[in-house]
């Protein structure tokens, strides 16, 4: 194609499947479709209602945004708050005795938390915290797993002003290291050992490898969850109950400028050095407050269960700040999806009589090799609305999710953000919009997208390129802690003036918006710019297929042919003519261009710790690079499998 210009990413697949709003649904929705209208007319205006109404200020702001140190944008500069006051004192007179979380440990036992509950165990521990030399500026690790310490730990640290940094459970004590020392943090908050799949994984061992490397913690505080024994040292180290028990069950909230730091999270490293995301107060809590009760449309009675870890910023958001700003009753759960067995969450669903469910691909896949047996054997029929978040939804996980999970009731929304954003930018109203499998649908309210080619010009409907923001919003980060250079390279200066997410996507005719995938995975087969998710999709919509990945691998004639990874769903055996079948049916879906070159069948797919399938691996193992450093993954074993798998399909 010497003269014609390519599209940035390729559009090949359509899907003609929609799902209006229920009449029932939409006619009580806390979004009306007149949410648009209002933010479109003025989204500042649109931002400063929102955060009026929804906060409670010790001083109103006057200042909705400043831009004059762009892209260092600042909101509500002048307001002053307290975010742990908004989540809990605010709501003591009215919903006080009303249960904030239910929690259900992986062995089988409970606690329950009522805002007044939740508040005074906050306080007492921030009490705790303040004895032990914790004060308003400084930074603290916590380290847990998902327990009732987890949330009243950070609720703590940000009623003393003192910004948090979650690392997830699941890390290794090298990447808590890294993200200690990185945040220059002062105590670290970890438990004894974490439930997971029935054992024990020693946290505060972990902990005790990390210390030998980090000269700024003073102090280490140990909640006891799982009894293992664990090393205690003297100064150091100090056991949660013994600080807190006593304690008065009031403190003061301190008072925080709107853009004073509420906490860092430190981005998985799914595509390089971990990014410590740095989040302030003000705007943070707006865009929290707004999404989470215009998308997942909480109304008082509902029972909602974000089913993430609060180790990633979908729990920071959807199973913290909003939701219990918003005076929700949240679901909470410790363990492992198949613990101990695979029908886990969905006996917690019956249980708890949940009504909005929340939860990544990642999962819905899974659900879906697992079995349809599994939902089938619980009573789901409470739930009347479910969420998507974390990678694109392939449209067969959708339906499947839909059918099995919703009873076929149930809108479905499809959220696309990022760490970064700090809350939702691309999501159906589930009231107000309709819903097509695989599409996150339209920007939020006072949000501005578009798509964009290599020039940075949008591209018209129906084509694909890079997904742009082209406004600041409330909730957005305000830079990478310590290190503001990487903040304005890595998001500000690919396109003037406008957000780079790093994310293919493309829109359909009537303006809807698809991710297509990071930017970094997308393959170059014979000139043409091809999306994994795409491919991936197309894979998933055979009958046998639960998950799949493809990457590109180098190639002489086509500069890279499409390697395939594929997970069958239980009972379908991978042999050589379903391998044939595989091909010829995403060349039949989304074109001949599209056929997979060669197809690896495999139990599992290689994934980071917050459960994305790891392409850049794929192609280390595709191209058979030596594979560096796996210790990142949630599976690493399996990659050995694969790379194996992959040589003999290719001799
Ligand atoms: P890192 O930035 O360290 O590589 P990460 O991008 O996986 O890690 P997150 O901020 O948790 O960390 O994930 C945001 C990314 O997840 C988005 O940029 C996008 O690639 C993907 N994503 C999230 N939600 C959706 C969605 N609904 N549809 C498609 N992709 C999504
Ligand atoms: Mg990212």
């Amino acid at each position: 194609m010497p003269d014609e210009k390519k599209p940035a990413i390729a559009n090949l697949s359509t899907e003609v499947r929609t799902f209006p709003p229920p009449a029932a649904f939409a006619d009580v929705a806390n979004a009306q479709p007149s949410v648009y209208e209002g933010a479109n007319a003025d989204w500042l205006d649109f931002w400063e209602k929102q955060a009026r109404d929804r906060i409670t200020w010790f001083e109103e702001p006057t200042v909705v945004l400043d831009d004059s140190q762009a892209p260092f944008f600042k909101w509500f500069t002048d307001g002053t708050l307290n975010v742990s006051y908004n989540c809990l004192d605010r709501h003591l007179d009215t919903i006080g005795d009303k249960v904030a979380y239910h929690w259900v440990g992986e062995p089988g036992d409970t606690r329950t938390f009522t805002y007044r509950e939740l508040h005074d165990e906050v306080s007492r521990f921030a009490n705790a915290l303040t004895e032990l030399g914790v004060r308003r500026g400084d930074r603290v690790a916590i380290y847990l797993g998902m327990i009732p310490e987890l949330p009243i730990a950070m609720l703590a640290c940000s009623r003393i002003g003192a910004p948090h940094s979650v690392v997830f459970g699941g890390f290794s004590a090298d990447a808590l290291a890294s993200r200690i020392n990185d945040a220059e943090a002062k105590v670290v908050i970890t438990q004894d050992g974490a439930w997971r799949r029935g054992e024990v994984v020693p946290l505060k061992a972990n902990t005790d490898v990390a210390l030998v490397r980090c000269p700024t913690i003073e102090h280490a505080i140990v909640v006891r969850r799982a009894g293992n024994d664990v090393a205690m040292t003297d100064g150091r180290d100090v056991f949660y109950d013994d600080v807190v028990d006593g304690q008065p069950a009031e403190f003061e909230p301190a008072v925080m400028h709107a853009e004073d730091m509420l906490y860092i999270l430190y981005t998985s490293g799914t595509t390089g050095r971990p990014k410590g995301i740095v989040h302030t107060q003000g705007g943070y809590l707006t865009g929290v407050t707004t999404t989470h009760d215009y998308v997942f449309d909480l109304k008082p009675d509902d029972v909602y269960w974000c089913a993430a870890d609060i180790g990633w910023v979908t729990g920071h958001s959807y199973i913290v700040y909003g939701p219990l700003a918003n005076g929700a009753t949240g679901v909470m759960y410790e363990g492992a999806p198949n613990f101990p067995d695979n029908d886990r969450l969905w006996q917690i669903v019956e249980d708890y009589q949940v009504t909005i469910f929340y939860t990544a691909p990642t999962a819905i896949r899974a659900f879906m090799k697992w079995g349809d047996e599994y939902p089938a054997r619980r009573d789901l029929s409470t739930l009347r609305l479910l969420g998507t978040v974390g990678e694109p939804i392939n449209p067969e996980a959708w339906m499947w999710y839909h059918e099995h999970i919703g009873g076929g009731r149930c809108p479905i929304v499809d959220t696309w953000w990022q760490t970064e954003t700090g809350a939702i930018m691309i999501t159906p109203l589930p009231g107000a919009v309709s819903t097509k499998p695989g599409s996150a649908t339209l920007p939020f309210p006072g949000i501005e997208a578009d798509v964009i080619d290599d020039d940075g010009n949008s591209v018209p409907l129906g084509g694909g390129g890079y997904l742009v923001l082209k406004r600041p919003w409330p909730s957005m980060l305000r830079t990478i802690y310590g290190d503001p250079d990487r903040y304005v390279q890595t998001y500000w200066s690919r396109v003037p003036g406008a957000y780079f997410a790093g994310d293919g996507c493309k829109r359909d005719e009537d303006g809807y918006f698809w991710l297509l995938g990071r930017v970094d995975d997308v393959m170059l087969v014979a000139g043409h710019n091809i999306s994994t998710t795409e491919v991936e999709s197309a894979l998933v919509s055979h009958r046998a297929v639960a998950e799949a990945a493809v990457v590109g691998r180098k190639d002489e004639l086509t500069g890279q042919a499409i390697a395939a990874f594929v997970t069958l769903r239980a009972g379908e055996v991978g042999d050589d003519k379903l391998l044939h079948e595989l091909r010829d049916h995403v060349a039949a879906a989304i074109g001949p261009i599209a056929r997979p070159q060669s197809i690896v069948f495999t139990d599992d797919l290689p994934k980071t710790r917050s459960g994305k399938i790891m392409r850049r691996l794929l192609r280390d193992i595709s191209e058979e690079r030596h594979l560096g450093d796996v210790t990142t993954l949630a599976n690493e074993a399996v990659v050995k499998e694969i790379a194996e798998k992959a040589q003999r399909s290719s001799a």
